[in-house]
């Protein structure tokens, strides 16, 4: 007998596929489980080549084929950031929670633009959640976002039409000459969104940097020089955890230099951020971040929830929507029924069509807690400071700039002539992540190109800092052999 076919695209037999999708979701615990024996992998010439779309679909109707496809040819091949050993650029690790939540809303297929529906309410309550860590006032606004790239963007068109007025949504910005600060270590999102908001990067004015973040008194000198030459200062951005360094600008002070001269005040808290649920003294490096008036930071990063989410929160609700909000007649609402729900987050943002982001965070938040997490946030930084140990006590190796938060940048063989240095750190960052020991990317600091450690990783464990500089260690004796 054969099975009636649907007329859709949904499988002709739901028991076959309920057993296929059982069988994945096992392969898929033993991977994360087992997350300690998955580094990284180059991917294989012929899993690549077999990537490519064939002209006639496999067809759900043999949901076991297409599983094991999903299986055996996609899951091997992550960027390995679910591994203890993974420290390069900055990368989350993911929870096991991400995986129920993934399900849940792939099931649900709700569209988060607006509407009055529960995702809605999940994602209120995430950024409610939000704003009381970062000590931002009731009444704040957010919307969760692809990440921080996208809330740049956001936040500065906000600040940016507190300069110039609600016209320039209506007239454009004109010859009006825009200037925007930053410190030099800045991340280059900020960099994009000034390019993207027609404002050109030369008016994001770099900031020279010490240790204590952006030079205050070069940032007020640099206003007054741009006043006096007709520029109009709008926004000033402050960075708590710069990507290089995981240095901190002193923000309480960058508050007041931006209340004294009406700017907007946005910080680049992508990952650092969350240092607000660490211990002392990581807790401190983000004191003044609740002054802003516009935060962005990411959940994928140091909040260890699957890629990818972001937030844009916006201390004045109004400036917020005034910025964004703009609903054709056929997206109007209503009282009650699907189109109550307001206020809509298409309102709030670039996009209308929006996932569930929500749900990842709100199931992360709601197993670990703002203690959970915190807890697993001062221990990476406990994990940065015992490699910078580590790599004061090897022969040879360097710290290239203090250890502040969970960021280590080293050099693995100081006496060498810093051409030489820049190419042994480049070649052991890539031999050892082709051997599946440790993920270093790498940075430059004082002219040297330098091994870069970034531990958002609550995987980590004391022993695979021991591992990883042994490991370097090791690697630099062969090289000199
Ligand atoms: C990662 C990062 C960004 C960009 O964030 P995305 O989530 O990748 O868009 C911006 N600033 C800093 C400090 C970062 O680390």
């Amino acid at each position: 007998m054969t099975s009636e076919r649907p007329t859709g695209l949904d499988p002709s037999d739901w028991q076959e596929f309920r057993s296929a999708a059982h069988e994945l979701l096992d392969a898929c615990i033993d991977r994360l489980s087992a997350a300690a024996d998955h580094p990284w992998q180059p991917v294989p010439e012929e899993v690549r080549e077999g990537y490519a779309l064939p002209e006639a679909g496999a067809g759900l109707d043999d949901p076991a084929r297409l599983a094991a496809e999903l299986r055996d040819t996609v899951l091997p091949h992550g960027t390995g950031n679910t591994h203890p050993r993974f420290f390069g650029w900055v990368h989350g690790t993911g929870l096991a929670e991400g995986l129920l939540s993934e399900m849940v809303a792939a099931t649900m297929n709700a569209n988060c633009g607006g509407r009055d529906h529960g995702s809605i309410y999940v994602e209120r309550a995430v950024i409610d959640w939000t704003r009381r860590v970062m000590g931002f006032p009731e009444g704040a606004s957010g919307i969760l976002v692809t990440g921080t790239s996208q809330a740049t963007v956001i936040a500065l068109q906000a600040a940016r039409l507190r300069a110039l007025g609600a016209d320039v949504r209506a007239k454009g910005q004109g010859g009006r000459w825009l200037t925007a600060y930053a410190g030099d270590g800045a991340h280059n999102a900020a960099r994009k969104a000034i390019e993207l908001l027609g404002i050109g990067h030369e008016n994001l004015r770099r900031i020279p940097e010490g240790e204590n973040g952006l030079d205050l008194d070069a940032l007020k000198a640099q206003i007054a020089a741009d006043r006096e030459a007709g520029a109009l200062p709008f926004a000033v951005i402050g960075t708590a955890g710069s990507v290089d360094f995981g240095r901190f600008d002193d923000l309480d002070a960058i508050a007041d230099i931006a209340a004294d001269e009406h700017l907007w005040f946005h910080v680049d808290g992508a990952f650092g951020a969350w240092t607000r649920l660490a211990d002392a003294p990581w807790r401190g490096l983000s004191d003044g971040i609740g002054r802003a008036d516009s935060l962005a930071c990411d959940f994928h990063k140091w909040m260890y929830v699957p890629y990818d989410c972001g937030l844009c929160l916006i201390r004045n609700e109004d400036e917020h929507r005034a910025a964004f909000a703009a609903r054709p007649s056929y997206l109007a609402a209503l009282d009650t029924g699907l189109a109550g729900g307001d206020p809509w987050y298409c309102d709030y943002g670039i996009d209308l069509s929006r996932g569930n982001r929500a749900l990842k965070v709100w199931a992360a938040i709601r197993a670990h807690g703002a203690e959970g997490l915190g807890r697993a946030i001062s221990d990476n930084c406990r994990r940065a400071a015992q490699m910078a140990e580590l790599v004061e006590q090897a022969p040879g190796m360097k710290l290239m700039a203090p250890v502040v938060s969970n960021l280590c940048v080293f050099t693995a063989d100081e006496t060498l002539p810093p051409e030489a240095q820049s190419a042994l750190n480049g070649a052991i960052a890539q031999k050892l992540q082709l051997s599946g020991d440790v993920v270093f990317s790498t940075t430059l600091a004082q002219g040297v190109t330098c091994l870069r450690a970034a531990i958002t990783n609550h995987r980590t464990r004391p022993e695979d800092i021991t591992h990883s500089i042994a490991a370097v260690a090791r690697a630099t004796r062969e090289a000199r052999e």
